[in-house]
């Protein structure tokens, strides 16, 4: 199993020419086995070159699973740009997990960023090729709900994680061909959210901080490629001391620091950093990795660890 990135930027999509070597695109994986059907995580920008890719190089009519970790923009604003989804003939199936608290189901809200006010092509046109599936609905009854495992194809299990994220949101961990890889989609560490500025001084609360975190680690635990939303370093993720609205906190992203501290309790076998910030040049990217290279052999010795770049092919 190999994992492709075609959109490696978190938020928004950052065109241009100072961040043209790791790429502009927002998130989209693609999973490369010998056979079997297509697999896609996510649908942000990356996936309209993963669509050109496919429109030259592979014969249609196209069988294509796509896994959405979640419904913010940047995770799904390339699908109805993503030409398979109209080709008479293909069957693409899209996972995921709508916003229950808003009472909109998975497919509503795909559907509607394909509306009149936004898209000149109606939904109806992709009504004979693409399903949608709502993990709320395909595991309302199983004990443990969305959390657990299911076979995407028969050769690819899927594990399912709710992450900590200002969305319902899910990561992804593929389990095939004797290999295991995660995608965590968007993740913040869990903190006590009564305590905004920092350390919790609650001691419940912080004791169910950490059965939280724990349990994410466990899901963790092992995998032969870990691909991590690394959007803040610590510094950033904090912000100025006494200035509290300069703090990421809340936002719903982790950093290198805590990150790279993942990998070591996991023991992961590599670590891809994603989700790289929009505010980041291609420069300021390599000088962080410079820096977290020097804390990762540290940290993690053997450990290969590396950020994410458009167009980069990882075997897994
Ligand atoms: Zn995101
Ligand atoms: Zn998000």
């Amino acid at each position: 199993m190999k994992v492709k990135f075609w959109g490696v930027r978190g938020s928004l999509p950052t065109p241009g020419p100072k961040t043209a070597r790791y790429g502009g695109n927002t998130t989209c994986l693609q999973v490369l086995r010998e056979s079997g059907p297509l697999i896609v995580l996510d649908a942000g920008t990356g996936v309209r070159e993963l669509s050109d890719h496919l429109m030259k190089s592979v014969k249609p009519p196209y069988d294509i699973r796509m896994l959405v970790t979640h419904t913010h923009w940047d995770h799904i604003h390339g699908f109805p740009f993503f030409v398979p989804i109209y080709v008479p003939g293909s069957q693409i199936e899209v996972y995921g997990i709508g916003p229950l608290h808003h009472g909109k189901s998975f497919e509503r809200v795909m559907r509607d960023q394909m509306t009149y006010s936004y898209f000149p092509v109606e939904n109806t046109m992709l009504d004979d090729t693409v399903k949608y599936f709502d993990f709320n609905d395909l595991f309302k009854h199983r004990e443990g709900g969305v959390e657990g495992h299911f076979k995407l194809t028969p050769e690819v299990t899927v594990h399912l994680k709710i992450t900590n994220h200002p969305v319902f949101c899910l990561a992804y961990k593929l389990e095939a061909d004797g290999k295991k890889f995660i995608f965590t989609g968007d993740h913040e560490p869990y903190y006590d959210t009564n305590s905004p500025g920092g350390e919790s001084t609650d001691t419940e609360a912080r004791a169910l901080v950490e059965l939280m975190n724990d349990r994410f680690i466990e899901f963790c635990e092992g995998v032969d490629l870990l691909v991590i939303d690394t959007t803040y370093t610590e510094a950033e993720y904090n912000g100025q001391p006494g200035k509290p609205h300069t703090s990421k906190r809340g936002w719903g992203h982790s950093t290198f620091e805590y990150n790279i501290g993942l990998a070591k309790r996991a023991k992961v076998k590599k670590l891809a950093l994603t989700h790289h910030d929009p505010t980041r040049t291609d420069d300021d990217l390599d000088r962080l990795m410079e820096k977290y290279a020097a804390l990762a052999k540290r940290e993690i010795p053997g450990v290969e660890v590396f950020a994410t770049r458009e167009g980069m092919v990882v075997d897994v």
